[in-house]
Protein backbone atom coordinates (compact mmCIF):
# COMPACT_ATOMS: atom_id res chain seq x y z
CA UNK A 1 0.00 0.00 0.00
CA UNK A 2 2.59 2.59 1.15
CA UNK A 3 4.89 1.29 -1.76
CA UNK A 4 2.31 2.25 -4.21
CA UNK A 5 1.80 5.47 -2.76
CA UNK A 6 5.25 5.92 -3.60
CA UNK A 7 5.36 4.70 -6.67
CA UNK A 8 2.19 6.82 -7.53
CA UNK A 9 3.74 10.54 -6.31
CA UNK A 10 6.96 9.27 -7.90
CA UNK A 11 5.19 8.54 -11.30
CA UNK A 12 3.40 11.94 -10.71
CA UNK A 13 6.30 14.08 -10.64
CA UNK A 14 8.11 12.83 -13.50
CA UNK A 15 5.08 13.37 -15.58
CA UNK A 16 5.64 17.16 -14.60
CA UNK A 17 6.54 19.44 -17.21
CA UNK A 18 10.41 21.03 -17.19
CA UNK A 19 10.69 24.94 -17.04
CA UNK A 20 12.45 24.26 -20.45
CA UNK A 21 9.42 22.58 -21.69
CA UNK A 22 7.65 25.43 -21.16
CA UNK A 23 9.46 28.09 -22.02
CA UNK A 24 10.16 26.61 -25.32
CA UNK A 25 6.42 25.45 -26.07
CA UNK A 26 4.16 28.32 -28.10
CA UNK A 27 2.87 29.54 -25.02
CA UNK A 28 5.94 30.15 -23.83
CA UNK A 29 7.05 32.04 -26.53
CA UNK A 30 4.25 33.65 -26.83
CA UNK A 31 4.65 34.83 -23.32
CA UNK A 32 8.40 36.29 -24.11
CA UNK A 33 7.29 38.34 -26.90
CA UNK A 34 5.44 40.78 -24.40
CA UNK A 35 7.08 39.92 -20.83
CA UNK A 36 10.21 39.98 -19.54
CA UNK A 37 11.77 36.71 -19.22
CA UNK A 38 12.79 36.81 -16.08
CA UNK A 39 9.30 37.14 -15.01
CA UNK A 40 8.34 34.46 -17.30
CA UNK A 41 10.91 32.30 -15.84
CA UNK A 42 10.19 33.25 -11.90
CA UNK A 43 6.13 32.28 -12.93
CA UNK A 44 6.57 28.74 -14.39
CA UNK A 45 9.31 28.07 -11.46
CA UNK A 46 6.72 28.40 -8.85
CA UNK A 47 3.69 26.97 -10.80
CA UNK A 48 5.57 23.80 -11.16
CA UNK A 49 7.23 23.85 -7.32
CA UNK A 50 3.77 24.33 -5.80
CA UNK A 51 2.57 21.42 -7.32
CA UNK A 52 5.65 19.27 -6.66
CA UNK A 53 4.63 20.24 -3.00
CA UNK A 54 1.46 19.11 -3.42
CA UNK A 55 2.20 15.79 -4.36
CA UNK A 56 5.29 15.09 -2.15
CA UNK A 57 2.38 16.30 0.77
CA UNK A 58 0.22 13.97 -0.77
CA UNK A 59 -2.42 16.96 -1.57
CA UNK A 60 -4.71 16.95 -4.54
CA UNK A 61 -2.58 18.84 -7.32
CA UNK A 62 -4.41 19.91 -10.37
CA UNK A 63 -2.30 19.21 -13.15
CA UNK A 64 -4.59 19.95 -16.37
CA UNK A 65 -2.37 21.90 -18.97
CA UNK A 66 -5.11 24.87 -18.62
CA UNK A 67 -4.72 25.39 -15.11
CA UNK A 68 -1.00 25.82 -14.98
CA UNK A 69 -0.84 28.16 -18.25
CA UNK A 70 -3.69 30.41 -16.33
CA UNK A 71 -1.74 29.94 -13.05
CA UNK A 72 2.02 30.81 -14.99
CA UNK A 73 -0.01 34.09 -16.77
CA UNK A 74 -1.95 35.52 -13.60
CA UNK A 75 1.78 35.19 -11.50
CA UNK A 76 3.31 37.44 -14.48
CA UNK A 77 0.77 39.56 -15.00
CA UNK A 78 0.82 40.20 -11.22
CA UNK A 79 4.83 40.52 -11.33
CA UNK A 80 5.33 43.05 -14.61
CA UNK A 81 2.77 45.05 -12.31
CA UNK A 82 3.23 48.17 -11.40
CA UNK A 83 3.14 48.89 -7.09
CA UNK A 84 1.62 52.58 -7.79
CA UNK A 85 -1.50 52.40 -9.99
CA UNK A 86 -5.29 53.91 -10.59
CA UNK A 87 -8.14 52.38 -8.66
CA UNK A 88 -11.55 53.64 -8.34
CA UNK A 89 -12.71 56.05 -5.42
CA UNK A 90 -16.11 55.30 -4.35
CA UNK A 91 -15.39 56.75 -1.00
CA UNK A 92 -17.20 60.09 -2.19
CA UNK A 93 -14.02 61.88 -0.69
CA UNK A 94 -13.12 64.16 -3.73
CA UNK A 95 -9.28 65.63 -2.32
CA UNK A 96 -8.52 62.27 -0.61
CA UNK A 97 -4.99 62.05 0.56
CA UNK A 98 -4.80 58.22 0.56
CA UNK A 99 -5.60 58.27 -2.54
CA UNK A 100 -3.58 60.78 -4.71
CA UNK A 101 -5.73 64.04 -3.84
CA UNK A 102 -6.32 65.56 -6.90
CA UNK A 103 -6.89 64.53 -10.49
CA UNK A 104 -5.39 66.76 -12.87
CA UNK A 105 -7.12 68.57 -15.56
CA UNK A 106 -7.15 67.03 -19.64
CA UNK A 107 -4.59 70.35 -20.13
CA UNK A 108 -2.20 69.65 -17.67
CA UNK A 109 -2.03 65.69 -18.32
CA UNK A 110 -1.05 67.01 -21.88
CA UNK A 111 1.12 69.85 -21.25
CA UNK A 112 2.99 67.41 -18.65
CA UNK A 113 3.76 64.31 -21.42
CA UNK A 114 4.69 67.14 -24.37
CA UNK A 115 6.84 69.22 -22.09
CA UNK A 116 8.50 65.99 -20.14
CA UNK A 117 8.96 63.74 -23.42
CA UNK A 118 11.20 67.03 -25.12
CA UNK A 119 14.05 69.53 -24.38
CA UNK A 120 12.24 72.40 -22.91
CA UNK A 121 13.36 76.07 -21.77
CA UNK A 122 13.09 75.07 -18.28
CA UNK A 123 16.06 77.18 -16.94
CA UNK A 124 16.67 78.83 -20.35
CA UNK A 125 15.99 82.22 -21.48
CA UNK A 126 14.56 82.10 -25.09
CA UNK A 127 14.71 85.46 -25.67
CA UNK A 128 18.20 86.58 -24.33
CA UNK A 129 19.71 82.98 -25.74
CA UNK A 130 20.98 83.01 -21.50
CA UNK A 131 20.18 80.47 -18.63
CA UNK A 132 16.71 80.92 -17.49
CA UNK A 133 15.01 80.52 -14.18
CA UNK A 134 12.90 78.01 -13.58
CA UNK A 135 10.50 79.65 -11.55
CA UNK A 136 9.76 82.83 -13.80
CA UNK A 137 7.60 80.17 -16.18
CA UNK A 138 4.87 80.48 -13.08
CA UNK A 139 5.32 83.85 -11.62
CA UNK A 140 3.33 85.96 -14.42
CA UNK A 141 0.32 83.30 -14.75
CA UNK A 142 0.35 83.16 -10.36
CA UNK A 143 0.51 86.95 -10.81
CA UNK A 144 -2.81 87.45 -13.15
CA UNK A 145 -4.64 84.42 -11.02
CA UNK A 146 -4.04 85.73 -7.96
CA UNK A 147 -2.97 89.65 -7.97
CA UNK A 148 -0.14 88.80 -5.86
CA UNK A 149 3.38 90.60 -6.62
CA UNK A 150 5.32 87.77 -6.81
CA UNK A 151 5.43 84.05 -6.37
CA UNK A 152 7.39 80.87 -6.14
CA UNK A 153 6.27 77.20 -6.32
CA UNK A 154 7.98 74.18 -4.10
CA UNK A 155 7.37 70.53 -3.43
CA UNK A 156 4.49 71.32 -1.79
CA UNK A 157 3.13 73.39 0.52
CA UNK A 158 4.62 72.20 4.15
CA UNK A 159 8.17 72.73 2.51
CA UNK A 160 6.71 76.35 1.58
CA UNK A 161 6.05 77.48 5.36
CA UNK A 162 9.33 75.90 6.29
CA UNK A 163 11.17 77.83 3.68
CA UNK A 164 9.31 81.10 4.38
CA UNK A 165 9.93 80.35 8.24
CA UNK A 166 13.37 79.67 8.35
CA UNK A 167 14.29 82.79 5.58
CA UNK A 168 12.46 84.93 7.73
CA UNK A 169 12.47 84.26 11.37
CA UNK A 170 15.55 81.86 12.01
CA UNK A 171 16.71 81.87 15.60
CA UNK A 172 13.93 84.64 15.96
CA UNK A 173 10.26 84.54 17.09
CA UNK A 174 7.07 83.57 15.87
CA UNK A 175 3.52 84.81 16.66
CA UNK A 176 0.79 82.09 16.80
CA UNK A 177 -2.60 81.95 18.27
CA UNK A 178 -2.57 78.87 20.54
CA UNK A 179 -5.92 78.14 18.46
CA UNK A 180 -3.90 77.69 15.21
CA UNK A 181 -1.45 75.28 16.20
CA UNK A 182 -2.57 72.26 13.97
CA UNK A 183 -1.31 68.89 13.30
CA UNK A 184 -2.24 68.14 9.27
CA UNK A 185 -2.13 64.59 7.96
CA UNK A 186 0.88 62.69 7.75
CA UNK A 187 2.85 64.58 10.22
CA UNK A 188 3.25 68.07 9.60
CA UNK A 189 2.34 69.65 13.52
CA UNK A 190 3.05 73.56 13.24
CA UNK A 191 5.42 72.93 16.53
CA UNK A 192 7.49 70.67 15.09
CA UNK A 193 7.99 72.30 11.82
CA UNK A 194 8.35 75.90 13.50
CA UNK A 195 11.81 74.20 15.41
CA UNK A 196 13.03 72.50 12.34
CA UNK A 197 13.35 75.98 10.66
CA UNK A 198 14.85 77.16 13.01
CA UNK A 199 12.30 79.72 14.94
CA UNK A 200 11.04 80.48 17.72
CA UNK A 201 6.84 79.65 18.57
CA UNK A 202 5.54 82.20 20.55
CA UNK A 203 2.28 80.89 21.41
CA UNK A 204 -0.86 83.41 22.34
CA UNK A 205 -3.64 82.88 23.05
CA UNK A 206 -6.15 80.38 24.95
CA UNK A 207 -7.43 77.17 22.32
CA UNK A 208 -10.70 79.01 21.98
CA UNK A 209 -10.31 82.58 22.12
CA UNK A 210 -7.43 84.90 20.95
CA UNK A 211 -7.87 88.40 21.16
CA UNK A 212 -5.83 91.25 18.96
CA UNK A 213 -4.30 92.30 22.28
CA UNK A 214 -2.70 88.79 22.62
CA UNK A 215 -0.49 89.44 19.57
CA UNK A 216 0.54 92.78 20.39
CA UNK A 217 1.30 92.00 24.21
CA UNK A 218 3.68 89.62 22.79
CA UNK A 219 5.59 91.43 19.94
CA UNK A 220 9.17 91.98 20.57
CA UNK A 221 12.41 93.36 19.48
CA UNK A 222 12.88 89.67 18.37
CA UNK A 223 9.77 89.23 16.71
CA UNK A 224 10.21 88.33 12.99
CA UNK A 225 7.16 87.27 12.11
CA UNK A 226 2.99 87.09 13.10
CA UNK A 227 1.66 83.74 11.15
CA UNK A 228 -2.32 82.88 10.92
CA UNK A 229 -2.47 79.45 10.36
CA UNK A 230 -5.89 78.09 8.67
CA UNK A 231 -7.22 75.24 10.55
CA UNK A 232 -7.95 72.91 8.03
CA UNK A 233 -9.02 70.03 9.45
CA UNK A 234 -10.87 71.24 12.53
CA UNK A 235 -13.03 73.47 14.23
CA UNK A 236 -13.50 74.63 17.56
CA UNK A 237 -16.82 76.12 18.29
CA UNK A 238 -19.26 77.80 20.57
CA UNK A 239 -17.45 80.63 23.01
CA UNK A 240 -14.60 81.22 20.23
CA UNK A 241 -12.68 84.53 18.90
CA UNK A 242 -9.96 84.59 16.25
CA UNK A 243 -8.50 87.71 14.74
CA UNK A 244 -8.89 88.43 11.05
CA UNK A 245 -6.12 88.05 8.58
CA UNK A 246 -6.95 92.18 8.07
CA UNK A 247 -6.61 93.15 11.75
CA UNK A 248 -3.11 91.39 11.39
CA UNK A 249 -1.95 92.80 8.80
CA UNK A 250 -3.19 96.50 10.78
CA UNK A 251 -1.16 95.28 13.67
CA UNK A 252 2.05 94.41 11.88
CA UNK A 253 2.15 97.72 9.74
CA UNK A 254 1.75 99.52 13.30
CA UNK A 255 4.72 97.45 14.55
CA UNK A 256 6.67 96.78 11.36
CA UNK A 257 6.21 92.63 11.37
CA UNK A 258 5.72 91.09 8.45
CA UNK A 259 2.47 88.82 8.42
CA UNK A 260 2.50 85.20 6.93
CA UNK A 261 -1.18 82.92 6.43
CA UNK A 262 -0.53 79.39 5.80
CA UNK A 263 -4.19 78.97 3.99
CA UNK A 264 -3.40 75.48 3.79
CA UNK A 265 -6.02 74.30 0.85
CA UNK A 266 -5.85 77.21 -1.75
CA UNK A 267 -8.83 78.06 -3.35
CA UNK A 268 -9.07 80.32 -5.73
CA UNK A 269 -12.43 80.59 -6.96
CA UNK A 270 -15.25 82.42 -4.92
CA UNK A 271 -17.14 79.47 -3.43
CA UNK A 272 -19.71 81.98 -2.07
CA UNK A 273 -22.03 81.18 -5.57
CA UNK A 274 -22.25 77.49 -4.01
CA UNK A 275 -23.74 78.44 -0.57
CA UNK A 276 -19.77 77.90 0.76
CA UNK A 277 -19.10 81.33 2.80
CA UNK A 278 -15.97 80.43 5.47
CA UNK A 279 -13.55 79.21 2.97
CA UNK A 280 -11.60 82.33 1.52
CA UNK A 281 -10.09 83.12 -1.29
CA UNK A 282 -6.35 83.19 -2.11
CA UNK A 283 -7.43 86.54 -3.89
CA UNK A 284 -9.65 87.74 -1.14
CA UNK A 285 -6.36 86.91 1.79
CA UNK A 286 -4.02 88.36 -0.82
CA UNK A 287 -5.93 91.94 -0.72
CA UNK A 288 -5.61 92.11 2.59
CA UNK A 289 -2.52 93.45 2.43
CA UNK A 290 -0.51 90.20 4.12
CA UNK A 291 2.95 89.68 3.07
CA UNK A 292 2.89 86.10 2.39
CA UNK A 293 0.49 83.42 1.49
CA UNK A 294 1.09 79.80 1.20
CA UNK A 295 -0.93 76.92 0.38
CA UNK A 296 -0.61 73.22 -1.34
CA UNK A 297 -0.88 73.03 -5.02
CA UNK A 298 -3.35 69.51 -5.25
CA UNK A 299 -6.18 70.33 -2.65
CA UNK A 300 -8.65 72.57 -3.65
CA UNK A 301 -6.49 74.32 -6.10
CA UNK A 302 -6.91 70.56 -8.52
CA UNK A 303 -3.23 70.70 -9.63
CA UNK A 304 0.02 68.92 -8.97
CA UNK A 305 1.55 68.05 -5.91
CA UNK A 306 3.17 71.77 -4.50
CA UNK A 307 3.33 74.46 -2.21
CA UNK A 308 2.74 78.07 -3.61
CA UNK A 309 4.33 81.07 -1.63
CA UNK A 310 2.78 84.66 -3.01
CA UNK A 311 3.60 87.97 -1.64
CA UNK A 312 6.02 90.43 -1.78
CA UNK A 313 8.48 90.69 -4.22
CA UNK A 314 10.88 91.21 -1.33
CA UNK A 315 10.52 88.45 0.50
CA UNK A 316 9.91 85.71 -1.88
CA UNK A 317 13.76 87.08 -3.43
CA UNK A 318 14.83 86.40 -0.28
CA UNK A 319 13.24 82.43 0.10
CA UNK A 320 14.26 82.13 -3.50
CA UNK A 321 17.87 82.86 -1.93
CA UNK A 322 17.97 80.48 0.47
CA UNK A 323 19.74 77.63 0.15
CA UNK A 324 17.15 75.15 1.32
CA UNK A 325 15.00 76.05 -1.25
CA UNK A 326 17.18 74.04 -3.80
CA UNK A 327 16.38 71.08 -2.14
CA UNK A 328 13.10 71.79 -2.23
CA UNK A 329 12.21 72.50 -5.85
CA UNK A 330 9.79 70.94 -8.21
CA UNK A 331 10.44 69.35 -11.26
CA UNK A 332 9.54 70.02 -15.37
CA UNK A 333 6.88 67.62 -14.69
CA UNK A 334 4.97 69.78 -11.72
CA UNK A 335 5.49 72.96 -13.60
CA UNK A 336 4.57 72.00 -16.78
CA UNK A 337 1.31 70.45 -14.87
CA UNK A 338 1.04 73.81 -12.64
CA UNK A 339 1.09 76.19 -15.14
CA UNK A 340 -1.68 74.35 -17.20
CA UNK A 341 -3.39 74.22 -13.96
CA UNK A 342 -3.29 77.67 -13.52
CA UNK A 343 -4.10 78.55 -17.60
CA UNK A 344 -7.66 76.96 -16.51
CA UNK A 345 -8.14 79.72 -13.74
CA UNK A 346 -7.80 82.26 -16.27
CA UNK A 347 -10.33 80.55 -18.49
CA UNK A 348 -12.83 81.53 -15.92
CA UNK A 349 -16.15 80.38 -17.49
CA UNK A 350 -14.69 76.76 -17.76
CA UNK A 351 -13.00 76.46 -14.73
CA UNK A 352 -15.21 74.12 -12.37
CA UNK A 353 -16.18 72.09 -15.90
CA UNK A 354 -12.38 71.50 -16.51
CA UNK A 355 -10.97 71.11 -13.65
CA UNK A 356 -11.79 67.56 -11.86
CA UNK A 357 -11.56 68.22 -8.02
CA UNK A 358 -13.45 71.49 -8.62
CA UNK A 359 -15.97 69.77 -10.69
CA UNK A 360 -16.85 66.50 -8.67
CA UNK A 361 -17.13 68.95 -5.18
CA UNK A 362 -19.64 71.36 -6.88
CA UNK A 363 -21.53 68.94 -9.24
CA UNK A 364 -25.20 68.51 -8.69
CA UNK A 365 -26.81 66.27 -6.53
CA UNK A 366 -29.01 65.32 -9.63
CA UNK A 367 -26.11 64.09 -11.27
CA UNK A 368 -24.69 62.02 -8.74
CA UNK A 369 -27.97 60.41 -8.60
CA UNK A 370 -28.26 59.93 -12.29
CA UNK A 371 -24.76 58.08 -12.12
CA UNK A 372 -25.85 56.24 -8.79
CA UNK A 373 -28.83 54.45 -11.14
CA UNK A 374 -26.60 54.14 -13.83
CA UNK A 375 -24.46 51.68 -11.78
CA UNK A 376 -27.37 50.38 -9.52
CA UNK A 377 -29.14 49.44 -12.74
CA UNK A 378 -26.25 47.75 -14.55
CA UNK A 379 -25.48 46.15 -11.45
CA UNK A 380 -28.58 44.30 -11.00
CA UNK A 381 -28.24 42.80 -13.81
CA UNK A 382 -25.47 40.53 -13.15
CA UNK A 383 -25.93 40.46 -9.52
CA UNK A 384 -29.46 39.10 -9.02
CA UNK A 385 -30.97 38.64 -5.56
CA UNK A 386 -28.70 40.83 -3.67
CA UNK A 387 -30.27 43.49 -2.44
CA UNK A 388 -29.19 47.28 -3.94
CA UNK A 389 -30.45 50.46 -2.83
CA UNK A 390 -29.60 54.33 -4.37
CA UNK A 391 -30.16 56.69 -1.00
CA UNK A 392 -28.96 59.86 -0.28
CA UNK A 393 -25.87 60.53 2.31
CA UNK A 394 -23.67 62.76 2.88
CA UNK A 395 -19.73 63.02 2.27
CA UNK A 396 -16.76 65.60 3.24
CA UNK A 397 -14.57 67.45 0.72
CA UNK A 398 -11.35 65.49 2.19
CA UNK A 399 -7.49 66.99 1.87
CA UNK A 400 -8.39 69.08 5.45
CA UNK A 401 -10.36 71.39 2.96
CA UNK A 402 -14.57 72.68 4.58
CA UNK A 403 -14.31 70.43 7.31
CA UNK A 404 -17.56 71.26 8.30
CA UNK A 405 -18.74 71.59 5.06
CA UNK A 406 -21.34 68.06 4.88
CA UNK A 407 -21.72 68.03 0.72
CA UNK A 408 -25.21 65.89 -0.39
CA UNK A 409 -24.23 62.95 -2.52
CA UNK A 410 -25.79 59.93 -3.73
CA UNK A 411 -24.73 55.97 -3.17
CA UNK A 412 -25.70 52.68 -4.39
CA UNK A 413 -25.39 50.50 -0.85
CA UNK A 414 -25.40 46.92 -1.52
CA UNK A 415 -25.84 44.25 0.99
CA UNK A 416 -24.63 41.15 0.10
CA UNK A 417 -25.95 38.12 1.65
CA UNK A 418 -23.75 34.82 0.83
CA UNK A 419 -20.57 36.90 2.02
CA UNK A 420 -20.02 39.57 4.38
CA UNK A 421 -19.87 43.28 3.35
CA UNK A 422 -16.60 43.07 4.84
CA UNK A 423 -15.51 40.30 2.47
CA UNK A 424 -16.71 42.10 -0.17
CA UNK A 425 -15.41 45.36 0.64
CA UNK A 426 -11.70 43.55 0.76
CA UNK A 427 -12.37 41.12 -2.72
CA UNK A 428 -13.22 44.97 -4.10
CA UNK A 429 -10.28 46.18 -2.58
CA UNK A 430 -7.92 43.43 -3.81
CA UNK A 431 -9.59 43.56 -7.30
CA UNK A 432 -8.05 44.75 -10.29
CA UNK A 433 -8.59 47.92 -10.68
CA UNK A 434 -9.14 48.16 -6.66
CA UNK A 435 -12.03 49.84 -6.11
CA UNK A 436 -12.21 51.25 -1.98
CA UNK A 437 -15.71 52.21 -1.08
CA UNK A 438 -17.22 52.70 2.54
CA UNK A 439 -19.07 50.00 5.06
CA UNK A 440 -22.04 52.27 6.66
CA UNK A 441 -24.56 50.46 8.15
CA UNK A 442 -23.59 46.98 7.67
CA UNK A 443 -23.94 47.93 3.76
CA UNK A 444 -21.21 48.42 1.09
CA UNK A 445 -21.89 51.99 0.26
CA UNK A 446 -20.68 53.09 -3.32
CA UNK A 447 -20.43 56.65 -3.44
CA UNK A 448 -21.00 57.86 -6.64
CA UNK A 449 -19.80 61.40 -6.46
CA UNK A 450 -16.06 60.23 -7.02
CA UNK A 451 -16.77 57.41 -9.58
CA UNK A 452 -15.96 59.26 -12.51
CA UNK A 453 -18.31 58.53 -16.06
CA UNK A 454 -15.41 56.59 -17.57
CA UNK A 455 -15.18 54.37 -14.66
CA UNK A 456 -18.85 52.95 -14.45
CA UNK A 457 -17.82 49.86 -16.72
CA UNK A 458 -14.94 48.59 -14.50
CA UNK A 459 -17.01 49.26 -11.39
CA UNK A 460 -19.32 47.20 -12.20
CA UNK A 461 -17.67 44.97 -13.68
CA UNK A 462 -15.28 44.81 -10.71
CA UNK A 463 -18.06 43.94 -8.11
CA UNK A 464 -19.50 41.32 -10.51
CA UNK A 465 -16.66 39.73 -10.24
CA UNK A 466 -16.00 40.05 -6.22
CA UNK A 467 -19.48 38.49 -6.15
CA UNK A 468 -18.22 35.62 -8.12
CA UNK A 469 -15.55 35.03 -5.35
C1 LIG B 1 -2.44 70.72 4.01
C2 LIG B 1 -1.82 71.77 4.81
C3 LIG B 1 -0.43 71.87 4.91
C4 LIG B 1 0.47 70.90 4.22
O1 LIG B 1 0.37 71.02 2.81
P1 LIG B 1 1.00 69.89 1.87
O2 LIG B 1 0.83 70.46 0.49
O3 LIG B 1 0.22 68.66 2.11
O4 LIG B 1 2.43 69.76 2.24
C5 LIG B 1 0.08 72.89 5.66
N1 LIG B 1 -0.69 73.76 6.32
C6 LIG B 1 -2.04 73.69 6.25
C7 LIG B 1 -2.85 74.69 7.01
C8 LIG B 1 -2.66 72.69 5.49
O5 LIG B 1 -3.98 72.62 5.43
Amino acid sequence: MVENDMNEKQKLLSNLPSVDGILKSNQGMEWLKTYPRRYVLQAIREAIDLRRKQIREGHDADLAEESMIADIEKKIEKLSSYSLKPLINATGIVIHTNLGRSLLSERALENIKKVSGSYSNLEYDIEKGERGKRYSHIKRILREVVGTEDALVVNNNAAAVLLCLNTIAKGKEVIVSRGELVEIGGSFRMPDVMAASGAILREVGTTNKTHLYDYERAINDDTALILKVHKSNYRVIGFTEEVSIEDLVGLGRKYKVPVMFDLGSGCLIDLKQFGIHIEPSVQDVVKSGVEITTFSGDKLLGGPQGGVIVGNKEYIERIQKNPITRAMRIDKLTLAGFEATLMEYIHEEKVIENIPTLRMLLQKPEEIKARAKKIASQLSKHIKGVPLQVQTDSTRAGGGALPEVSLPTYVVSIKPNDISVDELEERLRKGNPPIIARIKEEALFIDAKTVRNSDVDDLVRGIKTAFRG
